[in-house]
């Protein structure tokens, strides 16, 4: 019997399962996916927003707020790319300057510090690359950036480190009451039993919720796609710009991403099917369009990637954290600005727990670091040599574009989470995210899981299930 069964590897479920695991709990995590961070955490603009956007008083300005303050620190224990750059909403017309003026005072209502309104020129000479039509620009110099994925990962990694069970491929079809808590079962008949159950499912926690009972809340996906440019235009800027915002949500930006790309995107979309992550010509264009206003040097032909994210839009309009049935927390509806509040929804979650009866008593053992993936890239050229010297295999470069060695990818899959896929391979250790987007290096990697994981060429799949790359030998 667990103690806490989370469902959900996000980064608010893996971030809710490492702070559970500073107590003496018996945590399991259970991921629908063959990988943790499969869900928005890995497709989403990467911003650490400062929190002028969501209304007083709502759970989002709280936690908005609360994590943006908390996310250099939890980044640097978990050895997670984060970068104060701050950031710009732009504006071309008077109409756009009042709403700025709105913004302005709700962040200052919400406890942002630092907030101010630049005029065109001032914001120039912040962006050089602005159109001259910008007339006016909020300015938030608490916005940041981070590498998201890496947080999913390290957050359960270290979840994991700390004694949590990690269960993959356990899409949870129900939650019973029992005597002494839940039973949760998954599509493929396993079961687990657990004392507390908290559900992040991102955006199927509504069904997951309703599993046990409560169909109080209704979850709606709005898509967002997005272009990733190349390296070469990574300089275009150094903050990150948004448009003034409108129902719709934040529109689009452009933003440099920590690893030095830029990323152009996201268009907003509401939609029914809760899988629907294509890409749509329409939807590039519109971005295309958009950036070209705002930036209009910026070469959209340097693309390399395109991607889609879902938003888990809830019918309540905040996000909806609460305790229907008791022992049973909802964490849903956790979209936008979800990446920046989640290491304070871990906090408020232990803290429900802890309401609920459930006995927390500290636990010594608790270690809340995580070494960086990427530990082996930061090095200088002669301490790289050494670490060369002792394992060669460090000295062998897999992926090209991104200079990835065999060494850094072989210590992924030595970490936990251990990566059993090649998109596993890339959120951690960027091999295959370069211009050629895996054309050159994939067939090694997957020769590497091949022989790490003692399964067959073939068997090595894209991202689980049946995302076969290899149908057999032709040789
Ligand atoms: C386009 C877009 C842009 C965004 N930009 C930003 C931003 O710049 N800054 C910001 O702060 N926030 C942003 N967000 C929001 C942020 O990405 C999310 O709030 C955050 O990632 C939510 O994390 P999560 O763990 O709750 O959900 P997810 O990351 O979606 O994780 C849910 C997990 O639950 C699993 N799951 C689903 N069903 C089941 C089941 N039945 N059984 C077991 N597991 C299941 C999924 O596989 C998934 O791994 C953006 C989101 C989108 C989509």
């Amino acid at each position: 019997m667990y103690d806490v069964a989370v469902i959900g590897a996000g980064v608010t479920g893996g971030l809710i399962a490492r702070k559970l695991t500073s107590y003496k709990l018996n945590i399991c995590i259970l991921e629908a996916e063959n990988d943790v961070g499969c869900g928005a955490s890995s497709a989403n603009s990467a911003i650490v927003h400062a929190g002028f956007d969501a209304k007083p008083g709502t759970l989002k300005a709280r936690f908005n707020v609360e994590g943006s303050r908390m996310m250099e620190r939890v980044c640097a224990e978990l050895g997670v790319k984060y970068k104060r750059n701050g950031s710009l909403v732009i504006g071309f017309s008077e109409e756009d300057r009042k709403t700025l003026g709105e913004l302005l005072e709700r962040g200052r209502k919400n406890g942002v510090e630092g907030l101010y309104i630049a005029g065109g020129d001032e914001v120039r000479a912040l962006e050089p690359e602005l159109s001259g039509d910008v007339t006016c620009a909020l300015v938030a110099p608490t916005g940041a950036i981070i590498c998201p994925y890496e947080l999913a990962v390290s957050a359960a990694g270290n979840a994991m480190d700390n004694g949590a069970e990690l269960m993959l491929n356990f899409r949870v079809s129900s939650v019973t009451v029992t005597p002494d808590g839940f039973s949760v079962g998954a599509e493929d008949g396993r079961r687990v039993a657990a004392r507390r159950v908290i559900n992040c499912a991102g955006v199927y926690a509504d069904r997951v919720a309703a599993t046990c009972g409560d169909d109080s809340f209704r979850i709606r996906p709005r898509r967002g796609e997005y272009m990733l440019l190349d390296k070469s235009a990574g300089g275009m800027c150094s903050h990150t710009v948004f448009r003034t915002p409108t129902a719709m949500g934040k529109g689009i930006l452009i933003t440099p991403t920590v690893d030095g790309n830029l990323l152009l995107g996201p268009t907003s979309e509401d939609i029914d099917d809760k899988d629907d992550l294509s890409v749509t010509r329409g939807g590039l264009e519109r971005i295309a369009e958009q950036v070209k206003r705002e930036m209009p040097r910026v070469d959209t032909g340097a693309v390399i990637t395109s991607f889609c994210g879902l938003r888990a839009v809830g019918n309540t309009g905040d996000f909806i954290i609460n305790e229907p049935l008791r022992g049973f927390v909802n964490v849903a509806a956790i979209e936008s600005p979800g990446l920046t509040s989640s290491p304070a929804i871990a906090e408020y979650v232990a803290e429900i727990l802890e309401n609920s009866g459930l006995k927390m008593e500290n636990n010594g053992k608790y270690d809340p670091e995580h070494r960086p993936l990427h530990w082996f890239r930061e090095l200088g050229d002669s301490e790289k040599n050494e670490v060369i010297a002792r394992d060669p295999s460090y000295g062998r470069v897999v992926c090209r574009c991104e200079g990835v060695t065999e060494g850094e990818i072989l210590y992924a899959i030595s970490q936990n989470p251990r990566p059993s896929d090649l998109d596993g391979v890339k959120r951690r250790t960027r091999a295959q995210m370069g211009r050629c987007q895996g054309g050159f290096c994939s067939p090694y990697i997957v020769k590497i899981l091949s022989d790490r994981l003692g399964i067959p060429f073939e068997a090595v799949t894209k991202s689980g299930g049946g995302s076969y790359i290899n149908v057999g030998r032709t040789k």
